[in-house]
């Protein structure tokens, strides 16, 4: 850039620069430690863009997800990257527009720039290129430096834009005027910014011609549509097959890939508008865009509603077979009550909390009698068969809130939340007698009984326990003294 177009640019008072929240924004996204709560703050302050932005997390840019009612979901739904590169776009679009007298030139830029930025951001998904709206905001600030020179030198520049028929044009009389073009001088007003890199080196980019770069090359050719849009005519088509050719190369697309983006940057473009206040209407020579490729976005959208809708359906099975498998891994096979393992985790949280909300907790080992006489008498699927009854007959005497785990062989473990032990010494007995009444199987068609021994112990205040091992190791005693006893009977920890 020549050094006294640099010095004007930098005595310029009239220089747009960034509106104080957009400084901030600016100094968050260079900050390696920002975090969506920092942010919040930040945006949070300007209650327009607050607004914007939640307008856009719902807007059918982001259509099929879900709504979005307030700042902190739209952020969270965003990112912070693209939270970031979104505000930052709307602050600068709504900060920067100055009052010299170029209202008119000005307006124009800002609509090749909204066109381009949407542009931008829809070539980005076919091109390959990630971060959506980094490119937005590259596409939306490309032509930054035609603002910059429409403020510091607008008796230049001005005659420079009205008399230019495009872009190409503009470009070489900036150059032959001013030594320099807006690309240039973007890159430098967004270096003076403390833009993030990405941004410079995009500007710079942005009247080069076709680029290597991916990100690069969406910019550019998103300035390129929006040329086209902007056109008053198009009698030749010249310019459309340029673009056609550009946005070809750029997505690799087919025939269609530039109707498919003309007719998306149709439906997208009113949502646009409105969040960038920017008007911008359909010019006559894109009216008829082909219904050849109206028809392929509305397969297209038809396609990406489906798949949505399967992946929706897979993720619901393969988290119920998670759930399932989840489920199984805590049962016993053959009862269907707990297993060992699930039953001592289940132990340490209702040891836990009747510790903390100090409340009685009662557990029983449970032990049927004499049963390796039964497997010897009647064979294991006998011994099968009463295990499975007496786990029923277990379930069915208690409440849905007490817990039975097969503790292991013919052992089995009960949790009584909340039972003092007079209670819990009552509910086993209950249980033992009915037990003794009703048959556990039937062998060849003779009614077959089975009892039980079982240990009772009670954490309460009277009687407490440092920890769930401590109590189960008491219920195992107490169990063996039932045995020692005789079997067929409850005994209480300590009796
Ligand atoms: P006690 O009254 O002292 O408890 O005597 P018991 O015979 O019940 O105790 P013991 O521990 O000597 O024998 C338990 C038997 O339970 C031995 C084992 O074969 C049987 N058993 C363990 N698991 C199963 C099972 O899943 N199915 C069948 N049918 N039998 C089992
Ligand atoms: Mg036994
Ligand atoms: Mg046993």
């Amino acid at each position: 850039m020549r050094p006294e177009l640099e010095a004007s640019l930098l005595h310029c008072r009239n220089l747009p620069s960034p509106p104080g929240v957009a400084l901030q924004i600016i100094e968050l996204a260079q900050d390696p430690n920002a975090d969506l709560g920092a942010t919040a703050g930040i945006i949070s302050m300007d209650a327009a863009l607050s607004a914007r932005l939640l307008r856009v997390a719902n807007s059918p840019l982001y259509a099929g997800r879900r709504r979005v009612d307030n700042l902190a979901q739209a952020m969270t739904m965003l990112g912070l990257n693209a939270t970031l590169s979104l505000a930052l776009g709307f602050s600068l679009v709504h900060g920067l527009r100055g009052d010299n007298g170029t209202a008119h030139e000005q307006e124009r830029v800002w609509r090749r720039s909204v066109l381009a930025a949407l542009a931008a951001r829809l070539l980005g998904r076919p091109a390959g290129v990630q971060h959506a709206e980094d490119l937005m905001l590259a596409g939306l600030l490309q032509d930054v430096g035609r603002l910059a020179l429409l403020q510091a030198v607008p008796d230049e520049y001005t005659p420079l834009c009205v008399h230019a028929e495009d872009n190409d044009t503009l470009l070489a009389l900036e150059r032959e005027t001013l030594g320099a073009d807006h690309a240039e001088v973007g890159a430098w007003l967004a270096r003076q910014w403390r833009l993030p890199g990405y941004l410079v080196e995009a500007i710079a980019a942005s009247e080069s011609g076709a680029s290597e770069d991916p990100f690069h090359n969406c910019v550019h050719v998103s300035g390129v549509v929006a040329d086209l849009w902007l056109a008053p005519s198009d009698p030749e088509g010249q310019l459309r097959s340029h673009a056609a050719g550009l946005v070809r190369s750029c997505t690799r697309g087919g025939e269609d890939a530039l109707d498919d983006l003309l007719v998306q940057i149709a439906a997208a473009l009113p949502e646009i508008s409105t969040l960038f206040e920017v008007r911008i209407s359909r010019p006559e020579h894109l009216q008829a865009i082909s219904d050849h490729a109206k028809e392929l976005l509305i397969l297209r959208n038809l396609r990406e509603i489906q798949e949505a809708t399967q992946a929706r359906h897979d993720a619901q099975v393969s988290e119920e077979r998670m759930r399932r498998l989840t489920e199984q891994s805590r049962r016993d096979p053959l009862t269907g009550v707990y297993n060992r393992l699930q039953m001592e985790e289940v132990l340490e949280r209702e040891f836990a909390t009747a510790l903390a909300l100090q409340h009685p907790l009662s557990i029983a080992f449970v032990d049927l009698d004499d049963f390796k006489r039964i497997n010897d008498q009647y064979g294991h699927l006998v011994g099968d068969q009463v295990l499975r009854q007496f786990a029923q007959t277990l379930q069915r005497m208690l409440r849905s809130t007490d817990l039975i785990a097969r503790y292991g062989g013919e052992e089995f473990l009960v949790v009584l939340s909340h039972s003092g032990e007079t209670a819990a010494m009552r509910v086993l007995q209950r249980i033992l007698d009915e037990v003794s009444n009703m048959p556990m199987a039937m062998v060849e068609g003779q009614p077959l009984h089975v009892t039980f021994s079982a240990g009772v112990a009670t954490h309460d205040q009277t009687n407490r326990f440092a920890d769930a091992r401590s109590l189960l190791q008491a219920a195992d005693d107490a169990l063996y003294g039932a045995k020692r006893k005789g079997r067929n009977q409850v005994s209480q920890h300590g009796e």
